[in-house]
């Protein structure tokens, strides 16, 4: 049941015919591991908070450093040097404080996984490095999690949604196939546009949030891909690979 208090402060989203006060209510029982406090876990966070996610599982092994601060929006000049959990937990009590966040320093790894993760209800990979996007891709698969993905680099950037309770839903795996990748361009070597990373943040916060409440169509099959030099979206149909070595076995 939500308080005279939750109802008026999420008012304007109750109001929407999706949600209603069943999907408001959804979403404060509703649990969500952000993994990665950066660029993409910002807006992702934030917004999440604000639109009253119960339950938030950040994780993040690192420190907020000057360098962040021109897009990793959720952290202030107030934080450098302070880990990116408790300095992201600080901010969105602030946004939000009904909201209960847990915090994990830790590298995603699968030789901890502890239960706040396990009973996420959707986990949303804004990391940026490969190695960390397989053990998660994995985990989500085995486990049957929603995984939000996003990523962003210069002008552009991508997201999608793997969820592993659809059969025919591809996962990371089918779309980057382990052992032919290069390692791709992080944004301290190459350089990211302070807003694209929130714009793919908030693509990614829209798809937990219609995941959770359980409206609308999902980005499941499809890759977003923007290029914000000439404003562009375009919409990628992304097929499970029937060879992949992570899914094709996952017969529902
Ligand atoms: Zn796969």
């Amino acid at each position: 049941m939500l308080s005279d208090e939750e109802l008026l402060r999420y008012s304007r989203q109750i109001m929407l015919p999706e949600v209603d006060i069943q999907g408001q209510e959804a979403l404060a029982k509703s649990r969500v591991a952000i993994i990665g406090l950066g660029g993409l876990g910002s807006p992702v966070s934030m917004y999440l908070a604000a639109a009253g996610v119960g339950e938030l599982v950040l994780v993040d092994f690192d420190q907020v450093d000057l360098s962040n601060l021109q897009r990793q929006i959720v952290h202030t000049s107030d934080s450098i040097g302070v880990d990116k959990v408790l300095s992201a937990s600080k901010a969105l009590k602030q946004l939000n404080p009904t909201t209960h966040i847990f915090t994990i320093k830790s590298k995603f790894t699968q030789a901890q996984l502890p239960d706040e993760i396990l009973q996420a209800d959707v986990i949303v990979d804004a990391t940026d490095n490969f190695n960390t996007r397989y053990v998660l891709n994995r985990f989500c698969v085995r486990h049957k999690k929603p995984l939000v993905s996003g990523a962003a680099i210069g002008l552009s950037g991508q997201v999608t949604v793997f969820d592993s309770r659809q059969p025919n839903s591809p996962c990371y795996h089918c779309l980057y196939p382990e052992g032919h990748e290069e390692q791709p361009m992080t944004c301290s070597e190459s350089g990211v546009l302070a807003s694209v990373v929130g714009m793919i943040g908030t693509v990614q916060a829209t798809e937990v949030i219609k995941l959770l409440v359980g409206f609308g169509t999902s980005l499941v099959g499809r890759l977003l891909v923007l290029d914000a030099k000439y404003m562009e979206w375009r919409s990628l149909k992304l097929a499970k690979n029937a060879q992949c070595q992570v899914c094709a076995d996952q017969k529902s």
